[in-house]
This record gives C-alpha cells, sequence and structure tokens, in this order.
C-alpha cells in the first residue's frame, strides 16, 4: 500500500498537489477540506469534510489513519490549521511541509498601505478619506467597515454575508475568481472605486486588481499574513514532491 499523505487542502494549492498525487507510484493523498463553502468541489483521491476537533483531534485522527506525512496546503489567511497541524505532527513525530503560495509585494507605482488587522485597515481608510471603496475579503470579515458610515462599499464575495453587518451604503457583488484585468478594469472605473482593502492572498487568480489599481493610480489596503509556525516551507506542487520523496525514501 503507497503511504498516505495528509493535505489539509481548501486552496488551489490543495487541489493540485491532490491531482499529483492520485496516480503517483510511491504516495497517496488524502484531502480534508474545512467545508466552509456550501458545496466544494471534491479533490482528486480520498477526502473528508469538516474540523477535526483541534490538536488532539487532528492527532488522533492521524494516528488512527497511519498516515506518514502532512501537507498544510491551506489558504495564507487559514492560520489556526496550520498551528493545529504543528502540534499535532511534533505529537507524533510526523513529517511536516506547508505548501504556500508566495505573497505580493508592491512594486513601482503601486500605492499600498500594509495593516496587521482590520482594525487597522478602517483606521487606514478613514485617514485616506476614502470615499467608494471594494472590499475583495472573506464575507465573516466585513464587519468592522460597517463603522464608516460615509464610505459607498462594494463587497465583493463568493457567497452572501450571513448575517450581513449594518452597513449604510453598500452593493453585494457575488463573483467567484479568476478575474482578468479587462474585467477588474470595467468593475473598478464603472463603480468608481477610489480605494480597494484586500488581503495578501498571493497568487495569479485574483491578483488583476492590483494591476488595475496601479495602471488608475488607485490606493490599496493589504492586509499582512499572520504569523505562522516554523515549518519547511516550499511555494509550488513540483517542490512538495521532491520534499516527499526525501523525507519518505522508498
Ligand atoms: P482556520 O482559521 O485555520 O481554521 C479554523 C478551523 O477550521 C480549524 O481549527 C479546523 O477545525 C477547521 N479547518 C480549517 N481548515 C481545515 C481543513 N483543511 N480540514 C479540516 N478542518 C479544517 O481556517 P479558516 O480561515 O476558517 O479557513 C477554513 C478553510 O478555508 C481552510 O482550509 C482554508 O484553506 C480555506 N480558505 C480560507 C481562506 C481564508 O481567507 N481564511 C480563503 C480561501 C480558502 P478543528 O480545529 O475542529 O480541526
Amino acid at each position: 500500500m503507497r503511504p498516505e499523505v495528509l493535505i489539509l487542502g481548501g486552496t488551489t494549492e490543495g487541489y493540485a498537489l491532490a491531482t499529483a498525487l492520485a496516480d503517483h507510484p510511491r504516495f497517496a493523498p488524502y484531502s480534508s477540506l474545512a467545508g466552509r463553502t456550501s458545496s466544494p468541489r471534491l479533490p482528486r483521491g480520498d477526502s473528508r469534510i469538516g474540523g477535526f476537533g483541534g490538536a488532539e483531534g487532528l492527532a488522533a485522527w492521524l494516528a488512527q489513519r497511519g498516515t506518514r506525512a502532512v501537507i498544510d496546503a491551506t489558504h495564507p489567511f487559514a492560520s489556526r490549521m496550520g498551528w493545529n497541524a504543528a502540534t499535532a505532527c511534533t505529537q507524533l513525530g510526523l513529517p511536516l511541509l506547508r505548501l504556500e503560495r508566495p505573497s505580493w509585494c508592491p512594486g513601482p507605482g503601486d500605492c499600498w498601505n500594509q495593516v496587521a488587522d482590520w482594525e487597522a485597515a478602517v483606521r487606514c481608510l478613514a485617514q485616506q478619506r476614502a470615499q467608494r471603496v471594494l472590499l475583495a475579503l472573506g464575507r465573516q470579515d466585513l464587519a468592522p467597515f460597517a463603522a464608516l458610515k460615509a464610505v459607498w462599499f462594494l463587497i465583493r464575495s463568493v457567497e452572501p454575508p450571513e448575517p450581513m453587518p449594518p452597513f449604510t451604503q453598500a452593493e453585494i457583488l457575488l463573483a467567484r475568481g479568476p478575474f482578468s484585468a479587462e474585467e477588474e478594469r470595467a468593475l473598478l472605473v464603472g463603480r468608481g472605486i477610489d480605494s480597494i482593502v484586500c488581503k495578501n492572498s498571493g497568487g495569479s487568480a485574483t491578483d488583476a486588481k492590483l494591476t488595475v489599481a496601479r495602471e488608475l493610480g488607485l490606493r490599496v489596503v493589504m492586509r499582512r499574513r499572520p504569523p505562522r509556525p516554523e515549518t519547511p516551507t516550499v511555494a509550488d506542487v513540483a517542490a512538495a514532491l521532491v520534499w516527499l520523496e526525501q523525507t519518505l525514501p522508498g
């Protein structure tokens, strides 16, 4: 039997790794999704949906399945799962790898304010007297922005916010990336947006808004990534496969 590798997924990288391992001669993928969206796409290979019950629950699950290695491919802003994985793997002496897409970095012509949390983002919008703002965040992150009563918000979200925070002026746009530069330009110009608030997710699916913001001279309030445990980290699936070969030699 091929040694089983747990992929903590829910991301483009998690799906890509599961696909790469599904037909791999040496390793078998077992993906785990948190179950946040109502009808998630299932990765190739075996999978499960839902929390494990903290680090202890995860350790018990790993021991019971006889998992041989864990790859944390969760989203850069899904920080709790990474800490749970580090605790459980240390406890069991299991190898753990972090698969994470690189952060976006500001370049010439960008007008970014980088902040540590949403409260700082709200202060930043107030200071820069933003008037028409695109919120490209998770629907669970919206509430602090409702305090800005004089600002008009365009809220872009995959699923409707529930409950909807008490915004005075807002439009909801249900959409799932990737978004092209043409689409982003049409949206930002069409709605008269002057500022964008987003988190530093990285990756190419949603970076077109940043290119267009640079072009149009719009301000970007960018939330930095949260701290993560010290873990070996790679940026792509090919490097994760090399790590597996070296970590679990045949
Ligand atoms: P989180 O804060 O790190 O995790 C919260 C709890 O959700 C964890 O303690 C765990 O519950 C459960 N969980 C998270 N990821 C899981 C997984 N892959 N499999 C099983 N249980 C998981 O994460 P989050 O921000 O709520 O995000 C949840 C999931 O959505 C992640 O898997 C992430 O990759 C995906 N996602 C998140 C974002 C984002 O911006 N946060 C964006 C895109 C996709 P237990 O303690 O009970 O095990």
